[in-house]
């Protein structure tokens, strides 16, 4: 197993052999449920303790608007001003920002990029994944950044697998028309589609030059895995969020 359990306080968390000691990261399980009434409040609390956790800052935790699309935070150091923003994923080479991703069967990726030391968040689901965003993320390290995508490590944090990741016909349109290997990633069980979202990410990671050593996926379903993490499509609550963080102090 590439991820290790940690557990700090009531806090549990995955994190990656490979990262491990390098930078700080993990994937969160299921957080303590207090603090706050709405699901906003909830979630701010839930952050401030797996930071706490971290040792990260809060204060550091770039703001991100997840809207399910394609944009990507590009913050290089030195920074003059963060304009909060709609974005599904970001990039940086800067100590001073921690980078966090809320999911709930989505996939959170994290990345590292070892020499040159540049790190990412995004969130992936169906429709980040067939608008390319981890491409997106992974060009922004090459050419924003002077990155190597041979250095670049890629986390895929839990998500829904394949047993639960059930998609409708209009889905499997748009994936068939935006993904060029669809007849790979989806798959037909009876009368039923079924959609294998970290494999497209891991081809799409592939396509662009990243060593397939170095990518590591958390092969935990959401939805299988009631004691370990929040699924929306199995508890329909917006009190709960996966919590993905990275950053390089
Ligand atoms: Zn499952």
């Amino acid at each position: 197993m590439q991820f290790l359990y940690r557990r700090t306080k009531s806090i549990g968390y995955f994190v990656c052999r490979s990262l491990n000691g390098l930078v700080p990261h993990g994937f969160s399980t299921k957080l303590p449920l207090m603090g706050g009434r709405s699901p906003h409040e909830k979630i701010l609390h839930q952050k401030q303790l797996f930071c706490e956790a971290l040792k990260i800052d809060i204060h550091s935790l770039l703001p991100l608007q997840q809207t399910h699309g394609d944009k990507i935070f590009i913050v290089k150091e030195p920074i003059k001003q963060i304009t909060p923003g709609e974005y599904d994923g970001a990039v940086t080479n800067s100590p001073h920002i921690a980078l966090s991703i809320l999911t709930a069967d989505c996939l959170p990726i994290l990345l590292y990029e070892k020499k040159t030391k540049i790190i990412g968040g995004i969130h992936a689901g169906w429709r980040g994944t067939s608008l390319g965003i981890l491409q997106k993320a992974l060009t922004s390290i090459e050419k924003d950044f002077n990155g190597n995508l041979k250095d670049c490590v890629i986390l895929l944090g839990p998500s829904l697998m394949p047993c639960c990741f059930e998609i409708r016909e209009d889905v499997l349109k748009i994936l068939q028309k935006r993904l060029s290997f669809w007849q790979t990633v989806i798959h037909k069980v009876d009368s039923r589609l079924y959609f294998d979202l970290k494999l497209a990410n891991i081809m799409q990671a592939k396509e662009m030059g990243v060593p397939q050593e170095n990518i590591h996926s958390l092969n935990l379903c959401t939805f299988c895995n009631p004691g370990w993490f929040h699924s929306y499509r199995r508890d329909k609550t917006l009190n709960e969020k996966i919590i993905s963080i990275i950053s390089l102090s």
